[in-house]
This record gives C-alpha cells, sequence and structure tokens, in this order.
C-alpha cells in the first residue's frame, strides 16, 4: 500500500507503540485503483446561486436540498437527503435522492475533495416505499476515506445535466494511531513472499467488495461481532510492518481487532447473505456479509468457519469460532466494514444503521412543509407516504 502524501498520514496521531498485542495486516485487497483523477467536469456555468437548503434538528445531522439543473430548466428540481451533514474520515455518509424528470438518468455519486479528486464512487439502488403507485427513492451509500483531507468537499451526481449537480459538504477531521508490528520470517513470508494465489483471492475478494447489489437484506443499526470489547488494534491505524530481513513497509489498518481467545463465539454484525466462506492465505479463515448495496462486513483468521457461500444470516447468526488463521501475530478477530469498496470505520455503523429510514423520511417531510409544491403526485412527504417496505 501507498503512503499518501508523501508519508505523511493527515490527521494521524503520533502515538508510536510496538505491537505487543495480537493483530493482523491489511491485505490490499483493492487492485486496479490508480491515481484518482477529477471528472474535471467543473462546472462552466457563471454565478451558481446556491440551491436553498434546510437545516433541521430533527434526527442525527441531516441536510436536506435541492438538486438544480439551471435556470434553463426550470421545474426540473429534484431533492436530496444527505446523512450525516458533517461525516468524519472514515465514515459513511447516506444520499437519498427523490426521483423525478432531473433524476432519470442518475446513476451514482462521486465523492470528490476540494481538488475535485475522487475519493469515492457508489451506484445509486431503489430503496422501496411503501405507498402504492410512489416510485422508489434511490439511495447511495458512500465513504469518507480515513486519508481524505478534512476541510470543503463535494458529491457530484453522475447522469445530472447542468451546473448544479454537485452537493458540497465539509469533511470533518480525526486523529489516528501510529504504531510498529515487528513480523518473524513465518509472518513475513506471508506477508511479502510472491504467490499467484494470493493474487487471485485478492482479485476474487475485490470482485465481492466492488459489486453493488441491489438487495436490501436489513436496515438497522450494526451489533458488534463478539461480546468482548478488549480491542488491540483500531480503524484507520498507520501501521509500520518490520519484516525479518530489516526492512519495512506501511499500511493502514482496514478495520477493528478484537483480542479475544481461539475458540470465541463470533456472530453476523447484521442480517445479510454469506457472499465468501473459505480460507485464504493472508487472512486464514474468512467470512463476508453483504448488508446492503455495496455495504459488506469481513470477518479474518477463524479458527473455524460455521456456514457457507449463500447461507442467509441473522444478525447474530453464528458465523465461526476465533482464531490466529493466515497472518496473524495472535488470536484475535479482525472485523471489518466495506462500503462501496472503501474500508469504513466499523464503529460508525454500531451507532447508526446505514439506511436511517428514520431520519431520512424526518428529511424528507420537512421539505415537504417548508416548500409549497413539493413533490409531483403521490410522491407528497407526509409521514403516512413516505415509509420503507416491510424487509
Ligand atoms: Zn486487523
Amino acid at each position: 500500500m501507498k503512503k499518501p502524501n508523501g508519508g505523511k498520514w493527515p490527521g494521524a496521531l503520533v502515538l508510536i507503540a510496538a505491537l505487543l498485542v495480537p493483530g493482523c495486516a491489511g491485505t490490499g485487497d483493492r487492485p486496479g485503483r490508480g491515481p484518482l483523477r477529477a471528472a474535471a467536469e467543473a462546472s462552466a456555468g457563471a454565478g451558481q446561486a446556491e440551491p436553498p437548503e434546510t437545516g433541521g434538528a430533527q434526527g442525527p445531522a441531516a441536510r436536506a436540498g435541492l438538486i438544480w439543473p439551471g435556470p434553463e430548466q426550470p421545474g426540473r428540481t429534484g431533492r436530496f437527503v444527505l446523512i450525516p451533514e458533517e461525516p468524519r474520515l472514515g465514515e459513511p455518509l447516506t444520499l437519498a435522492v427523490i426521483p423525478g424528470p432531473v433524476t432519470e438518468r442518475l446513476r451514482a455519486a462521486e465523492l470528490l475533495d476540494a481538488q475535485r479528486r475522487r475519493l469515492c464512487r457508489a451506484a445509486f439502488f431503489p430503496l422501496p416505499v411503501e405507498a402504492a403507485g410512489d416510485a422508489p427513492l434511490l439511495a447511495a451509500i458512500l465513504t469518507v476515506p480515513s486519508t481524505a483531507r478534512p476541510g470543503p468537499a463535494f458529491i457530484r451526481l453522475e447522469g445530472i445535466p447542468g451546473p448544479l449537480n454537485e452537493i458540497s459538504l465539509s469533511i470533518g477531521g480525526r486523529d489516528f494511531v501510529s504504531e510498529i508490528i515487528e513480523l518473524d520470517q513465518t509472518l513475513t513470508d506471508i506477508r511479502t513472499a510472491p504467490d499467484p494465489r494470493k493474487i487471485a483471492e485478492s482479485q476474487h475478494l475485490w470482485a465481492i467488495l466492488s459489486r453493488t447489489g441491489g438487495e436490501i437484506y436489513g436496515t438497522g443499526v450494526f451489533t458488534p461481532p463478539v461480546a468482548s470489547t478488549r480491542r488491540t488494534s483500531f480503524f484507520g491505524d498507520r501501521r509500520i510492518f518490520k519484516y525479518a530481513n530489516g526492512k519495512q513497509d506501511s499500511s493502514i489498518h482496514a478495520g477493528v481487532d478484537y483480542g479475544i481467545p481461539t475458540g470465541t463465539p463470533v456472530s453476523a454484525c447484521g442480517p445479510g447473505k454469506v457472499v465468501l466462506a473459505r480460507n485464504r492465505i493472508v487472512t486464514g479463515n474468512s467470512v463476508v456479509l453483504e448488508h446492503l448495496p455495496g455495504v459488506y462486513s469481513i470477518y479474518y483468521h477463524l479458527d473455524s468457519i460455521t456456514v457457507s457461500e449463500g447461507d442467509m444470516a441473522a444478525a447474530g447468526t453464528l458465523l465461526g469460532k476465533s482464531g490466529a488463521t493466515g497472518l496473524a501475530t495472535g488470536p484475535h478477530l479482525h472485523w471489518e466494514i466495506r462500503v462501496s469498496g472503501e474500508n469504513t470505520d466499523p464503529d460508525a455503523c454500531l451507532t447508526r444503521p446505514l439506511l436511517d429510514k428514520t431520519a431520512i423520511f424526518a428529511k424528507l417531510n420537512e421539505l415537504a412543509e417548508n416548500q409549497p409544491g413539493f413533490g409531483t403526485s403521490s410522491n407528497k412527504g407526509s409521514s403516512e407516504n413516505f415509509s420503507f417496505q416491510k424487509q
């Protein structure tokens, strides 16, 4: 993995500590991501007035506003809800859009930094609503990479014409821990020895994690995969690996490590489908669940696996027992969340749902009340109308 910004970790809290507790290594399962370049579609439209936006105090910090394709297309305004209003590094953000003429070609949302470099891209998927005759909402779930720079950012809506196809937002900063991990010869070999099987396993996993399916298996908040709260590594830790031959490398920890004895039950953090359950060289016995379009949870280094690929899991379903298989310096569970391919802070998914229907519909209803003429026909934002289909 490459260090961003010439080796300086943005926002890194310099807390160097040799790793004396069980840990593991990120595996770089994301081939093919070259330099991320802005789509250079910087709008030439002069005098871009910000579309009106509504604040609001209901639910978690959320924002609603208008998607305005320009003065040449009056009446083709669209509406969006963005949760949370100011995501921090590593945190997910959900964008919901009310379909209408202006959104008919909407395909994906891109999170761009202040220099218009792409940070994350997420495909839209339909979010069913309950009332008869209502078109589904569209939603996309993005994540702010932990390596992004705090400050101004933009969400560009692919497929929407006109100068104002961007939603501005602000990324909040945070600190990350730095640590040094010394690897013996065996672990050095697992991490560094070239092996075509490692490449094939990495490509297979990336094909799974980069896919945005259409299934919504559940919309609730996630629960921790183990009862223990003893953590030995955290999301976003900046790591230096010291190899047996004296060389070193760096990476960023993609998830959370729980230091737990071998044989500890590991359960699903939410309802989903088992899309991977097999042994891998670097991550040992591994399980991956799909929860939402583009949203996956990952469990590594298991001693044993008790589910099979294709199984459905409920929240709390036993997936296996923890262990130290693969590249592990001791028994632990590595738990990781991916959103649209991007590493996401698991703790952010323990405190709020990734599809927060209460917050989304509260904001839509607020828009409806504040803006006469909102919606076209049945998509009026009454609390009776706007509700999810039962999953
Ligand atoms: Zn780990």
